[in-house]
Formats: structure tokens, sequence, C-alpha cells
């Protein structure tokens, strides 16, 4: 489970989230990811039971809201757990 993915996690727990919000969340915090990385990665969350989909229909044109399961809640608290068991050791 590496950062992107538990970011991912994070703001999909409180809200649904998509794709384009997602990529510009992330590029705030100084991630540029791609289009073409960050859909496919929403695809393997929500196919490994991370994330369950939403299509809702926007103006006209589907658009997948992504929201974390129960088991990515679980996943998620794991998670937040050891990166704050690294950042008290990291952190002086
Ligand atoms: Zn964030």
């Amino acid at each position: 489970m590496g950062f992107i993915q538990i970011h991912i996690l994070h703001h999909a727990s409180e809200d649904s989230v998509f794709g384009s919000w997602m990529l510009d969340e992330l590029k705030s915090h100084g991630y540029n990811l791609s289009a073409g990385t960050m859909y496919p990665l929403l695809r393997t969350m929500e196919s490994t039971g991370l994330l369950y989909r939403e299509d809702r229909n926007v103006g006209g044109k589907i658009r997948k809201y992504y929201k974390t399961t129960p088991y990515g809640e679980k996943v998620l608290y794991e998670a937040r757990r050891k990166a704050y068991e690294l950042f008290k050791e990291i952190h002086n």
C-alpha cells in the first residue's frame, strides 16, 4: 500500500471522489500523476475491494465516483497506524 493509495482511501472515506478531483488533490500535495495512472489505479482498487464505484450522470456524461468500502476502511486504519509509527520514529 503506497502513499497514493492511502491518500485515495482517506479522501474516499470522507466523501465520494472521482479521478480528476483526485488528480487535483494529489497535485496540491506535490504528486504529479497522469490520468493514465490514476484511472487504472482506481479500477484496481475497486477490483481488490478497497473502493466501490457509483456511476452518476453529470450533465449528460457518466462520471465514476468512488467511495471507501468497509474493507478499505480497515486497510486505511492499519495504514494510518503504521504511518504514525513511522512518523514518530523519523520525527525528532
Ligand atoms: Zn489530500
